[in-house]
């Protein structure tokens, strides 16, 4: 009897460890990720990154479900639900606030193919897969529909073209919320076209704010405090200059007041994909 009950309680002991082991790890880990994600979860579930972990520039992101090197890509997972207030969030949602922007002509009714629709935003189930060491590729392969990179906050990126390939218009900016997206109205996958205003008005006008698909990250509309003209950037909307997170100097993309899309004519470098 004494035995069996020994027996027991090593039993009991294992599955309690294991059983703490596993709940330390919940949402955390990932079966592909190397040992460059050392993560933490916190109490309200989300997980933190050990920044020193990730090479530079990838420590900024957050609001996202996964982050880590895989090879020679980042591996960026997200659900590209934005961290701020939002008109295109159901109302009750706790980031469902009405517009308060400038726009006299601003409505959630987005026009597609003459019919307008009201969508709301809904969570995606998104994976970019981008080279960590970004380099340029002659052949600057044009941006396409849909996802062309990722903002720091989770938030995908879109080229200035709308779904029918053309320049984006006034007609599409009056469907642009306070902070500068809004969701597809096709399956609701929220995005920004423009500089994202709660990124640079949170982190400066100078931050860097995301990453394209092929690896070279976008900053707001100054580079070290200089505001850029489309004069002071390639056809790409790039250049080669120093920045906070890179004194060295680094190619980096710019989104500017004269044409404020994040991207200009395709990438400076190799796109990744993403799924
Ligand atoms: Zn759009
Ligand atoms: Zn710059």
């Amino acid at each position: 009897m004494k035995f069996k009950l020994f027996n027991y309680s090593i039993l009991l002991s294992g599955l309690v460890l294991f059983t703490a082991t596993s709940c330390k790890k919940e949402g955390c880990t990932d079966a592909n990720a190397s040992n460059y994600s050392e993560k933490a979860k916190e109490d309200d579930g989300s997980c933190t990154y050990d920044a020193g972990s990730l090479p530079t520039g990838y420590d900024k992101f957050y609001n996202i479900t996964d982050i880590y090197v895989d090879g020679g890509n980042i591996i960026i997972k997200t659900t590209d639900e934005p961290d701020h207030v939002s008109p295109f969030y159901p109302t009750g949602h706790a980031l469902y606030a009405p517009y308060d922007g400038t726009n006299t002509n601003f409505s959630t009714e987005i026009s597609l193919m003459g019919q307008a629709e009201d969508p709301d935003i809904q969570a995606q189930n998104i994976t970019f897969t981008v080279p960590v060491n970004a380099a340029e590729n002659s052949s600057h392969e044009a941006t396409g529909g849909g996802p062309i990179g990722v903002a720091i906050n989770g938030v995908v990126f879109y080229s200035q073209y709308n779904g029918a390939q053309q320049l984006l218009d006034d007609l599409e900016f009056d469907n642009t919320d306070q902070y500068s997206g809004h969701p597809s109205p096709t399956n609701g996958q929220y995005h920004y076209h423009i500089e994202p205003a709660w990124l640079t008005s949170q982190n400066g006008d100078d931050a860097l704010i995301g990453v394209l698909l092929d690896g070279f990250f976008v900053y707001g509309p100054k580079c070290n405090g200089v505001t850029m003209t489309n004069s002071d950037l390639d056809a790409y909307h790039g250049h080669n200059s120093a920045t906070s997170d890179f004194p060295d100097g680094v190619y980096h993309y710019h989104c500017t007041d004269d044409a404020p899309w994040i991207n200009g004519d395709g990438y400076w470098g190799t796109p990744g994909t993403v799924n």
